[in-house]
């Protein structure tokens, strides 16, 4: 399988391993959160990956055009990225969506197979990366378990959280992915409180080591982490840093505070002004801001 060394995700994390900074990798639900995050890429000079969970598919496909228009036309580069792909039929739809000029609408997808016990889990990834690949697309998987869920991702509660050890590192990077999303403490959700934070950096050093480049290591599960546990993170291979809550919060606080007390043009344009403040905070503190 040869490697998508064109490929913009992979460029672009490939440059960010080189220097050790981290890119925002923003969860996006709606078009506000897209202008807000490239504006913030575009003020920072930034570069910038927006993230679309599968529900942008069943939400309406224009949300998906409007996503990889405005990448296209960002003075930055901009990817798009389907994270946690769970079906493999949703994979084979994303991979063939067009951009309006031609080339694929997502720069990556998550074959995120993890629901699946490992050896069905690697099969399946191996076949979807290989048809992903087949079109330019570069991939992510998760091995081992990230606990949890978020809004838009299937909560995997029932099954148990398992940490990513060094033999599943080999093995998914034999199914050929581009990015790996190792578990290592990380969950999907919320962690009630800092303190509740438990990371094994231990594990996540072994992993960086046992990728050797070989791959980009991208980090899941973030809410309510503050900057020195992103650096700490970074330090240790972390390349595309996932965010939700930690962009979105002041957004959605005021949204729902404001919402029917003020014109709808000011709720939109002070939301968006907000998501795209904290979106700016965060590429300072990952090292971005200036890498565009
Ligand atoms: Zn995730």
């Amino acid at each position: 399988m040869p490697k998508l060394s064109n490929n913009r995700a992979v460029r672009m994390l490939n440059a960010a391993a080189e220097g050790k900074y981290g890119v925002l990798g923003v969860v996006s639900y709606n078009m506000e959160t897209i202008i807000a995050c490239i504006a913030a890429a575009e003020a920072k000079k930034s570069p910038l990956q927006i993230l679309l969970f599968p529900w942008a598919l069943k939400y309406s496909p224009l949300f998906v055009d409007f996503a990889a228009m405005a990448a296209r036309k960002a003075s930055v580069p901009v990817t798009v990225h389907m994270d946690h792909a769970q079906d493999p039929e949703v994979i084979k739809q994303a991979s063939q969506i067009k951009a309006h000029d031609g080339t694929p609408a997502f720069d990556s997808i998550m074959v995120d197979m993890s629901h699946y016990e490992k050896e069905e889990n690697l099969a399946k990834t191996k076949e979807l990366v290989a048809l992903c690949h087949s079109r330019g697309i570069a991939t992510e998987a998760e091995p081992g378990r990230i606990e949890g869920g978020e809004d838009g991702v299937k909560d995997t509660a029932e099954l148990e959280g398992m940490m990513t050890t060094a033999e599943e590192v080999d093995d998914f990077i034999a199914t050929g992915i581009d990015f790996l999303a190792p578990a290592f403490g990380n969950v999907h959700g919320d962690y009630h409180g800092v303190e509740n934070i438990h990371l094994d950096y231990d594990r996540l050093a072994s992993i960086q080591k046992k990728v050797d480049g070989r791959v980009q290591i991208v980090l899941h599960g973030t809410n309510e982490f503050p900057p020195d546990i992103m650096k700490k993170c970074i330090e240790r291979g972390v390349t595309r840093i996932n965010v939700n809550k930690l962009v979105l919060s002041d957004y959605n606080e005021y949204v729902a505070k404001s919402t029917g007390k003020v014109p709808l043009t000011q709720l939109l344009e002070k939301g968006t002004a907000l998501m795209q403040a904290q979106c700016e905070q965060w590429m300072d503190d990952i090292g971005s801001s200036g890498k565009a």
